[in-house]
């Protein structure tokens, strides 16, 4: 039998597990404290526990912690991050300090099988899923690196995180839990491509916000940019979101990639105006992060200026993302890790 991950149990399941190796349940409480609350890499740290059980767990339950193994900092103050998981395999995320807030972007899978045409990860491929101790780890270790407090977390690095469901639900429940990050709901938010039947049962399943990552207004263009949009084209997408039991004030966020010439046009502006009808939501527009291999261009920004007044114009909340970490290739979109 391999192993118990107790970096990967939620409060209840670790306390449960704590039980199944002798403990009382409390022990539990105790171990997700230190492991995500003050984010110990080992049992020698876990000072309130006895020598004995430390020894018992090293041997039962080993711990991995993530390795920082790159850390490039951009003149705007972001970060990149290059984590090392147990089995070698690497993720990137970005952490980005503003004046009232910092964000870190976590990545959910090694590579993404999505396939997206702008994104530089999907030149990976889908390499393995991410444990929910490895999704939570990458805050863990910014923080130790970093040495200060991150107050919003967003799934929008590598991988499509509902892909990846049962790990991400388990991830955000260690980010809430008061003996764990204990973050604010409305600090989280994950990201999908639009895998519809995951939307639904993720918006059950955890309170944190969804983002959409749209980039269309029309099947054609979508189906060329984002291969999921043959399976759940734009109508059943949206249809899904109109629908979606969201909480009191709560919005959907609809990410916007802006490439020239391709979906950046006032016929898209007015078309997404008439397609997002009916559904409490805002929109980010996000400028095309060029990187090489790729022929997409970014549009000048009184293309992007005039696209934002015009959605603005028809009373939804839309904000171009300021690109953040461009120069260290840690912008949307442009995490990438070579081959293991
Ligand atoms: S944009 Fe997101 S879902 Fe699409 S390939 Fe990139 S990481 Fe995957």
């Amino acid at each position: 039998m391999p192993a118990p991950d107790l970096s990967s149990q939620t409060f209840d399941r670790l306390q449960d597990a704590l039980v199944r190796l002798g403990e009382p349940a409390f022990r539990g409480r105790q171990i997700f404290s230190w492991l995500h609350k003050k984010n110990a890499v080992s049992y020698s740290e876990m000072t309130d526990l006895s020598r004995d059980l430390r020894v018992r767990l090293k041997e039962a339950a080993p711990l991995h912690s993530l390795e920082i193994t790159g850390r490039q900092e951009a003149d705007d103050g972001t970060v990149k991050f290059r984590y090392r998981l147990a089995d070698a395999q690497e993720v990137e995320g970005v952490f980005m300090p503003e004046e009232r807030r910092s964000t870190l972007c976590i990545s959910t899978q090694v590579g993404c099988g999505m396939g997206c045409k702008f994104c530089a990860t999907a030149t990976m491929g889908f390499r393995r899923n991410l444990t929910a101790g490895e999704i939570t780890g990458q805050l863990e270790a910014a923080k130790r690196k970093l040495g200060e407090p991150i107050s919003n977390v967003v799934f929008m690095g590598m991988g499509e995180p509902l892909a990846n469901l049962e790990a991400v639900l388990a991830a955000v429940d260690i980010l809430l839990h008061s003996h764990g990050h204990h973050m604010s709901r409305r600090h989280v938010t994950v990201s999908t491509a639009g895998l519809v039947p995951a939307m639904e049962e993720f918006i059950h399943r955890t309170p944190v916000k969804l983002a959409v990552s749209l980039n269309a207004t029309t099947n054609k263009v979508r189906d060329r940019l984002m291969p999921i949009n043959k399976k759940y084209p734009i109508e059943s997408l949206l249809e899904c979101c109109r629908h979606l039991p969201l909480r009191h004030t709560d919005r959907i966020t609809f990410e916007y990639v802006m490439l020239d010439g391709i979906n950046d046009s006032q016929e898209d502006a007015h078309r997404l105006i008439r397609i997002l009808r009916g559904i409490r939501c805002k929109v980010n527009l996000i400028p095309f992060n060029p990187f090489s291999g790729l022929s997409y261009r970014r549009p000048n920004e009184d293309t992007v200026e005039i696209f934002q007044e015009t959605v603005a114009a028809a009373g939804i909340t839309v904000m171009t993302r300021k690109s953040r970490g461009h120069s260290l290739q840690g912008a949307c979109g442009q995490l990438v890790v070579g081959e293991k």
